[in-house]
C-alpha cells in the first residue's frame, strides 16, 4: 500500500488545489476596466444592465443588485417584515448569513433539520416548528440543489407564511424546469469569488411582487425615495428624495456589475463544466462504499456549487479530522460545508443547544468539500479521486 502524504509518503500532488476558486478571464478584464473609465463608478447603467440580465436568467419581474449575499438576505427579511417576537424557520446547514439576517431584524431564527440524503432543509422537520408566532421560512438550496419547493411553499401557503430562499449556490439552477429565483417570495444570490460566478463581491434579490420590489430597492439605499407615491410630503420639487424607513447602504458598484454582466454570460459553460466533474466524481465515488454520494432530487436541474464527500464512519477506522488532514497532505485542501449554525458560541451564547437537528449534527461529522470549479482540469479531478482513493484504503476497516 502507498504510504500516505501525511506520514511522509509522496503527496498525490506537487501544487496545492482547494475546494473552490474564481475563473476571471481577459474579456472579464476589458469589462471592468471599461466601467472604470466611464461615467458612473456606482449608481450608474451597469447596475439596470446587470438587473434586467439577473431578471432574464432566473425568469423574475425584477431583481435588485445590492453589495453582497449577506446584504440581499437582510433587506429581503426586512422586505419579510420579520421583527422581535417572531419565529423564522431556518436550514441547519448553512452559512450564518442565512440566519443572521433573521437576527439582523430582531427575529428569532428556529433551526430545522436537514435531508440526511439530500442535505437540504427537511420540510417534515419545518412542519414540526411551526408555531403561532412562526412568519417565514429561509430555505437554503444547499450545495446548488434547488430545496423541495412544492412541498415547502404548500407550507407556506397552509401558514400564510413567507418563503425567502437563500440561492447563493445555485445561480443557473432551476427546479421542475423553472429557473431558481422566480419561485420563491424573494430569492437571495451571492456573488463572493467561490460561488459559481463572481463580483469580488456582490448579491441580489429577486422577486415577482412589485410592492417587496419597491421595498427592497429603498431598503438598499437607505430608506430614501423618489417616489412620490411612497412619499409622507409628496413634492415634485427636482431635488427632492425623502427618507420614510430606516435602510442601508448597500449598493453595488459599476465595475462590479459590469464583472457580472461578463461572468453570468458565461453562466452555461460554467455550469455545464460543473456538472462534468459532478458526474466524474460521483461515478468514482460511488463505487466505494466508504464514501456516499449526496442523492440529486430528479426536480432539481443543479448548477453545482459544492461538491460533498462523506465519509462512512462505520466503514473507515479515521476520523473525519484525520481524513482532511492527510487530504491536505497530499496537497488537496478541501473545507467542511457547514458547522451546524447554531454550533457556533455566538448561537451558543443566545441559548441554542445542541441535539436539536441529530442528522445535520451527524452529517458534520462525516463531511468534507473538495475541489469543484470551471477552470478545474480532467487531470486534477483525477488526483482528487485519487489522492481520496489512497486515503480511503489506508484506513479501510479490515
Ligand atoms: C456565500 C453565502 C452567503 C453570503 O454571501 P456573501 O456574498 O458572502 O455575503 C449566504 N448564504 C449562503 C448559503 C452562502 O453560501
Amino acid at each position: 500500500m502507498e504510504q500516505l502524504a501525511i506520514f511522509g509518503g509522496r503527496p498525490v500532488r506537487e501544487s496545492r488545489i482547494s475546494y473552490g476558486r474564481q475563473c476571471i478571464e481577459q474579456d472579464d478584464v476589458d469589462a471592468v476596466v471599461a466601467t472604470l473609465t466611464s461615467d458612473y463608478l456606482t449608481c450608474g447603467p451597469k447596475i439596470e444592465e446587470l438587473e434586467q440580465k439577473l431578471c432574464e436568467i432566473t425568469g423574475a419581474k425584477y431583481a435588485v443588485a445590492v453589495s453582497n449575499g449577506t446584504a440581499a438576505l437582510h433587506i429581503a427579511a426586512m422586505a419579510a417584515g420579520f421583527s422581535q417576537g417572531e419565529e423564522v424557520i431556518v436550514s441547519s446547514i448553512t452559512f450564518a448569513a442565512s440566519s443572521n439576517c433573521v437576527l439582523y431584524c430582531g427575529a428569532h431564527p428556529v433551526f430545522a433539520d436537514i435531508n440526511p440524503e439530500t442535505y437540504n432543509i427537511d420540510p417534515a422537520s419545518i412542519r414540526k416548528l411551526i408555531t403561532s408566532r412562526t412568519k417565514g421560512i429561509i430555505a437554503v438550496d444547499f450545495t446548488g440543489q434547488a430545496t423541495e419547493l412544492d412541498e415547502i411553499r404548500a407550507i407556506c401557503k397552509e401558514h400564510d407564511l413567507i418563503l425567502i430562499e437563500d440561492a447563493a449556490h445555485a445561480i443557473g439552477t432551476k427546479y421542475k424546469g423553472q429557473p431558481v429565483g422566480s419561485i420563491a417570495d424573494m430569492t437571495c444570490f451571492s456573488f463572493h469569488p467561490v460561488k459559481t460566478v463572481t463580483g469580488g463581491e456582490g448579491g441580489a434579490v429577486t422577486t415577482n411582487d412589485e410592492q417587496l420590489y419597491r421595498r427592497l430597492m429603498r431598503l438598499r439605499s437607505h430608506g430614501i425615495t423618489r417616489h412620490q407615491e411612497e412619499m409622507v410630503h409628496p413634492s415634485d420639487a427636482g431635488w427632492y428624495n425623502e427618507q420614510v424607513e430606516l435602510g442601508y447602504n448597500y449598493r453595488m458598484t459599476d465595475f462590479q456589475a459590469a464583472l457580472l454582466i461578463s461572468q453570468l454570460s458565461k453562466l452555461q459553460k460554467f455550469s455545464a463544466r460543473r456538472k462534468e466533474i459532478v458526474e466524474k466524481y460521483n461515478e468514482a465515488f460511488s463505487a466505494m462504499p466508504e464514501i456516499a454520494v449526496q442523492k440529486e432530487i430528479p426536480e432539481s436541474d443543479t448548477t453545482r456549487h459544492l461538491y460533498i464527500l462523506r465519509l462512512n464512519p462505520e466503514l473507515l477506522t479515521c476520523s473525519r479530522r484525520e481524513f482532511f488532514d492527510a487530504l491536505c497532505a497530499e496537497n488537496i485542501y478541501p473545507q467542511v460545508h457547514y458547522l451546524p449554525v447554531y454550533y457556533h458560541s455566538y448561537y451558543e451564547k443566545l441559548g441554542y443547544q445542541k441535539g436539536i437537528c441529530p442528522n445535520a449534527e451527524k452529517y458534520y461529522e462525516e463531511v468534507m468539500s473538495i475541489p469543484l470549479y470551471y477552470s478545474l482540469t480532467n487531470e486534477e479531478a483525477e488526483d482528487v479521486i485519487c489522492a481520496v482513493k489512497k486515503i480511503v484504503e489506508y484506513y479501510r476497516k479490515k
